[in-house]
């Protein structure tokens, strides 16, 4: 992926916050689990410097909002 903030070909890091999908699933019996699943695979992956989502669009990766 290309960042047009970086000016760069980066990876794009989706950080995934194992706290709130564990404690929460623990709490509400997975099901605060399941939406934060279903939440992460929808949300895209941001540039790993400027943790913005500013892409060029390339035309094989299609940006899933
Ligand atoms: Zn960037």
């Amino acid at each position: 992926m290309y960042c047009k903030n970086c000016k760069r070909n980066v990876r794009p890091i989706k950080p995934f916050n194992w706290a709130v999908f564990l404690i929460g699933g623990f709490l509400t019996a997975g099901i605060l689990a399941c939406l934060y699943w279903i939440y992460w695979c929808v949300v895209s992956g941001v540039c790993p410097m400027c943790r913005d989502k500013n892409w060029r669009e390339t035309g094989i990766r299609k940006h899933i909002y």
